[in-house]
């Protein structure tokens, strides 16, 4: 201020001494007209930068700011300096906004931002999903500035939003072409009048919890049915104090036939429950197929009793990368239910062999072809399902717990092999289990 001061005292104090030495020197006459033309010129030099400036205004850009002389120097470059700045933090916020804006649009719930009316002022891609709202530009959309509850019309969410108690969510069940969507929202408030709506898919984890549900109620029923028949033996013999041997002879069987059904059912649960814990398996035995075939041959004799013709057809001498006990569980299985399946008389092959050698698709098949009941084709999608039977009275007739298939199903996952049915109603199944090239190991490189 200072210095813009003397700066000032310094021009008049000049302009005044040179009028007053021309007034001297021509005895007055010419001191006003001096006085009068630098005043005159001192004007038009700020009407000048002044008129730069305004013209500066109307478009204040940073690197047009105009060149200035004197005062006018220094009012130009600390107009300059703070237009940089806010250009700067307008940049900076700008920044910070569009990074905001952008994980929002990447969230993977729902977001939709409600004014103090509960009208929308901005909502994600994921909102757009969950509530079908309009968006063909983010400030384009026709969905702007409408009331929500105009667009949300599920039951319950009306109710939702008037209601006011936001601590718990809502959940919003919908008919979609895919079935369906069941979404779990939640309103924030924030900001003293504007909300959040938030809204998640939990279809997926309903349909988990549906499965597990349903699962528990299979296992109880299955359970029931045995301990009901072992609970009645256990009772009548408890009526009887003199309970003959003959008696005992004919009961005990029976009790202890429930008895090992309660155990294969509890065995094959706890495998199912270790091979879901852990769906990666770490073991790489080498796994000899023909020892494994011929030990599956002599299984599948000992279950049929010489009411079956079991055929080993095929050895293809190719070994397996994986988990023996695993894998023989697995083949064990199909095995055990194509002898379950199949009535007397009928024949059961097994075949391990190589499909498609030589090309990128090698892989190797070990199958169990059986001449039995067959499945009729809308089942086969849902065979591995636990405890999933085309029949129940003749699955628990033979033995049968349901899981057979599901616990195939996790082993061969951990394999990376797969299972494929082919089968027709009263002429027989055959299931193949496909393994891929990189399972494989020769014969030869196993010896060594
Ligand atoms: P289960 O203990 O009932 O045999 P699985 O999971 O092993 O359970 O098999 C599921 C169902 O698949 C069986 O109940 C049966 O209906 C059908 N199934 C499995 N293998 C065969 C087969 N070889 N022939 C006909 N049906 C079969």
């Amino acid at each position: 201020m200072n210095a813009f001061f003397w700066r000032c005292l310094k021009g008049f104090s000049l302009l005044a001494a040179v009028s007053i030495i021309v007034a001297w020197a021509t005895e007055n006459e010419y001191g006003l007209v001096v006085l009068s033309t630098g005043l005159l010129l001192w004007l038009l030099f700020h009407l000048w930068h002044l008129r730069a400036l305004l013209q500066w205004l109307h478009d204040p850009q940073p690197d047009k700011i105009p060149d200035g002389y004197g005062n006018w120097d220094q009012v130009f470059s600390l107009l300059y300096r703070q237009s940089r700045q806010q250009s700067l933090s307008q940049k900076k916020l700008a920044n910070v906004l569009e990074r905001f804006i952008n994980a929002g649009e990447a969230m993977p719930d729902g977001v939709v931002v409600l004014d103090e009316l509960d009208r929308i002022e901005w909502f994600n891609p994921m909102a757009v999903e969950h509530f079908s709202l309009n968006r063909k530009q983010d400030i384009g959309s026709q969905d702007i500035g409408s009331q929500i509850a105009n667009l949300v019309r599920q039951p319950g969410f009306h109710a939702y939003l008037t209601e006011q108690q936001y601590s718990q969510p809502q959940i919003l069940r919908q008919m979609r072409s895919g079935g369906e969507l069941v979404l779990s929202v939640q309103l924030v408030p924030f900001d003293s009048t504007r909300k959040l709506l938030l809204s998640r898919d939990i279809t997926q984890l309903e349909r988990v919890q549906t499965v597990h549900r349903d699962f528990v109620a299979n296992v109880s029923h299955e359970l029931r049915t045995p301990l009901t028949v072992v609970g009645g033996f256990l009772e009548t013999l408890s009526d009887m104090p003199d309970v003959d041997s003959q008696t005992l002879r004919q009961f005990l069987p029976m009790m202890m036939e429930q008895a090992k059904r309660m155990q294969n059912l509890v065995e094959d649960l706890l495998t199912l429950s270790r091979l879901e814990s852990n769906p990666i398996s770490s073991a790489h035995d080498v796994v000899e197929m023909e020892d494994m075939l011929r030990t599956l041959l002599i299984e599948a004799e000992g279950l049929s009793q010489g009411r079956h013709q079991v055929v080993l057809a095929e050895v293809a001498p190719i070994n397996l990368s994986g988990e023996t006990s695993e894998l023989h569980s697995a083949f064990g299985n199909l095995v055990s239910n194509a002898v379950r399946y199949t009535p007397e008389g009928g024949t059961i092959t097994l075949r391990w062999r190589i499909a498609g050698k030589g090309t990128d698709h090698e892989r190797a098949v070990f199958s169990v072809t059986d001449t039995g009941i067959g499945v009729a084709r809308e089942h086969i999608p849902r065979l591995t399902e636990r405890f999933y039977r085309v029949d129940r009275g003749r699955s628990r007739g033979t033995g049968g717990t349901g899981l057979g298939l599901a616990i195939v199903k996790h082993v061969l996952a951990r394999h990376h092999a797969r299972l494929e049915v082919d089968s027709e109603l009263e002429r027989g199944s055959t299931f193949s289990v496909v393994f891929p090239s990189d399972r494989l190991i020769s014969v030869e490189d196993s010896e060594h």
